[in-house]
């Protein structure tokens, strides 16, 4: 991507608004495993972060994907995933796929106050029985007269407890009583209230990282929605959420390759203060070695996502190229976080700190965003294809 000085000068005016917002009380949040959700996205909105590439006319500020690449790598600079992983839904999957696919009456009533932090999202694609095969989702929405009935169950969905509305992917069936199709061409994403009759959010607890970024499951019973809900045409949903896969994957990167930077500065910084054996680690080759390994696949991973965003500010699809991206950046953020670990001896082995937070929270993006066997059988496909 190429970023120019406006890129540069939106970059320190996000630092600052993260300092101020995130960063005094980020370690808080991380030991009470919750964080204030809604009162950080009402600050972040006053300062018209949450619609950064979204259109001027639904509230947004119209900017390319430079401001959003940014915006990743700001957020992935912070010590801990949560606020990253939390706002990636809100701000590049689920407000991106209002602006592209909401009537008058979801920009009017949810992409506007979204945008300016009035109201949290989700995206509730993953079910109790699997994620990365979408064909076996089971969640169902059958058209009646009096709306959309939906019933069905999500999990380890992102804000899943706190969201004010969860944009849902489910099969749309025409007619009551007739299930018809539910294959990946009657995946439909229907946008609900969780304030609506039949709704119930459960927050997930005792999770590996992330802690203060809410997980939750959601379950629908006899939900009716009205039918202007319906994000695009019935059927669209599996393209739609391919497209916006594809930004989050791209997002996802930019913020892990921020975090492995983090890590590789940190533990170079270690290993030139800390003696072993009579010298600094750094002059021990075995570790130099690994410190080189790092900064030269970091070196590559950045060039390649920043590559990516440039691909998408340009309107291609590249949906292989985002789920390369984020494939190599989220493993070698684990490296990264395993070997600055490693550097610090039982030190870095101690609850609390933000090097075996840094180490936890690395390992969910092998799963958030699809799995990395997922990312490969994507890949994989694109090879027997030859696309
Ligand atoms: C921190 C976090 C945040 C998340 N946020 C959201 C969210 O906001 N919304 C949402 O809808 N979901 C969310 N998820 C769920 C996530 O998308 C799923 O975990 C993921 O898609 C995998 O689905 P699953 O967990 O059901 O595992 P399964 O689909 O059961 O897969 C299990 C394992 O099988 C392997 N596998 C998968 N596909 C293949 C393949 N093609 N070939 C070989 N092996 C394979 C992988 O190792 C995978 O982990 C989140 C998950 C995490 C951990």
């Amino acid at each position: 991507m190429r970023l120019n000085r406006h890129h540069e000068l939106f970059r320190d005016s996000v630092r600052a608004v993260l300092d101020r917002v995130c960063l005094p009380e980020l370690d808080d949040w991380e030991r009470m495993g919750q964080m204030p959700t809604h009162d950080l996205y009402r600050a972040l909105g006053e300062e018209g972060l949450l619609g950064l590439t979204l259109p001027v006319d639904d509230g947004g500020l119209g900017l390319d994907l430079g401001y959003s690449y940014v915006w990743a790598q700001e957020l992935g600079r912070l010590p801990a995933g949560s606020p990253a992983m939390s706002l990636s839904v809100h701000t590049d999957i689920v407000l991106p796929l209002l602006a592209e696919a909401g009537g008058e009456q979801v920009r009017r009533a949810f992409l506007r106050p979204a945008l300016r932090g009035e109201l949290v999202a989700a995206l509730a694609a993953t079910e109790p029985g699997g994620g990365s095969d979408l064909a076996t989702l089971r969640t169902t929405a059958v058209k009646t007269s009096e709306g959309i009935r939906l019933n069905g169950a999500k999990a380890f969905i992102t804000n899943g407890s706190v969201a004010d509305f969860a944009v849902v992917l489910c099969h749309l069936i025409e007619v009551d009583g007739d299930l018809g199709s539910t294959g990946l061409d009657s995946l439909t994403l229907l946008l609900v209230p969780t304030g609506l009759p039949g709704v119930h959010q459960e927050r997930h607890t005792g999770k590996l990282g992330n802690r203060a970024c809410d997980h939750g499951r959601l379950a629908f019973t006899e939900v009716l929605v009205p039918e202007e809900n319906l994000l695009g045409k019935p059927g669209s949903g599996y393209q739609a959420l391919t497209r916006v896969f594809t930004r989050e994957r791209a997002f996802l990167a930019a913020v892990a390759t921020a975090r492995t930077e983090t890590a590789l500065q940190e533990a170079t910084d270690h290993a030139r203060g800390r003696a072993v054996l009579g010298k600094p680690l750094v002059d021990h080759q075995a570790i130099a070695f690994k410190l080189a390994e790092l900064d030269a696949e970091l070196a590559l991973v950045e060039q390649y996502t920043s590559a990516v965003f440039q691909l998408l500010d340009e309107g291609a699809p590249a949906l292989r190229q985002a789920s390369i991206a984020k494939l190599r950046a989220s493993r070698l953020e684990r490296e990264a976080a395993d070997l600055r670990l490693q550097l610090h001896g039982a030190q870095g082995y101690l609850d609390g700190g933000p090097i075996e937070r840094a180490y936890r929270d690395a390992r969910a993006y092998a799963l958030a965003g699809g799995a990395d066997e997922a990312l490969l059988h994507l890949i994989a496909g694109h090879l027997r294809t030859d696309i």
